[in-house]
């Protein structure tokens, strides 16, 4: 159409400082890295640091200078989410005010009979119309609107907040705001087109989507890509002890994720300079090579 501009693709790694990278996040990043290049769009490296609780000391510098030492080169300055606070709280107020959202008083305690799905609790709704004073968390409001994506890799989803987390909680009552309303009003800040991480998250996307239609926020396309695992079938992730990525060997490491992401690199791939491992990887990127995986087992 004349005058219409197709949208630039704007993608985003968005670690957690919780700990260096390990080869699950490496993998996350290498492919939303290739969706961005392969759709000419910009890649954004945003540090979630907003969960100081749960954050190590000296992690955002270790990610940060893994990335770079495996080639990554991302668009601007590093974006801390800590940045947006003030969005944060705006959103939070929004909800607030519109009667989207309200305090609730309950304690896990509190909690402990109520229903539950794999997400964990099921809210029953105790203080949907009004808590007691007193320390409180926020939630927002959910109804029985079913929630329906298409992922790029796992197919169509519908869901339903209300058999799977109910109301849930947007600002924690320790004051912090939730990792499900950050990470919604950073993406529409950064105006990304498409998320694309690990399907461990997925269980998230339906929530988020509701926050982004309670704010009038637009709608990423979804990518998520299969979670690595150990041979045990436990995902990777610090809680199970898998390793940092060795920064002394990125060529081996980015074959590796090419391998666990079943981009089938020739095998002399990993030793030649990095450039040229993202050289093929850019000409060779074939997202739909995951259709319908899952998880992948490391090493690959
Ligand atoms: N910060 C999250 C993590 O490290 C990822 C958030 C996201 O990609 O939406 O697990
Ligand atoms: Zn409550």
């Amino acid at each position: 159409m004349p005058g219409s501009e197709p949208t630039p693709y704007i993608g985003r790694f968005a670690p957690s400082p919780t700990g260096p990278l390990h080869f699950g996040s490496l993998v996350a990043a290498v492919a939303s890295y290739l969706q961005a290049c392969v759709n000419d769009g910009q890649w954004l490296l945003r540090v979630e640091d907003i969960d100081p609780p749960r954050e190590q000391p000296g992690a955002t510098d270790l990610i940060l200078r893994s990335l770079e030492a495996h080639g990554f080169e991302w668009h601007g300055e590093t974006i801390f989410q800590c940045a947006s606070r003030e969005a944060h709280q705006t959103a939070l107020q929004q909800l607030l005010d519109a009667g989207l959202a309200y305090p609730c008083t309950c304690s896990r305690k509190d909690l402990a009979d109520a229903p539950r799905s794999p997400l964990g609790v099921i809210y029953p709704g105790t203080c949907r119309n009004g808590a007691d004073a007193g320390d409180h968390a926020i939630r927002v409001r959910t109804n029985d609107e079913p929630i329906r994506f298409s992922d790029a890799l796992q197919g169509d989803f519908e869901h339903h907040l209300e058999t799977e987390s109910g109301d849930f909680v947007i600002r924690r009552r320790d004051g912090l705001i939730a990792y499900q309303l950050a990470v919604v009003v950073d993406d529409e800040i950064e105006g990304i087109t498409e998320v694309v991480r690990g399907i461990d998250i997925i269980d998230s996307t339906p929530r988020q989507i509701w926050l982004q239609k309670c704010l009038g926020f637009r709608t990423p396309a979804y990518m998520h890509i299969p979670v690595m695992t150990h041979p045990d079938g436990d995902k990777l992730s610090k809680l199970t002890g898998a390793p940092a990525i060795p920064d002394s060997t990125p060529g081996e490491n980015l074959f590796l994720a090419l391998v666990a992401l079943k981009q089938q690199p020739p095998p002399d791939l990993g030793a030649a300079p990095l450039k040229e491992i993202w050289a093929w990887a850019d000409q060779n990127w074939r997202s739909q090579r995951l259709s319908g995986n899952k998880a992948a087992i490391w090493p690959p």
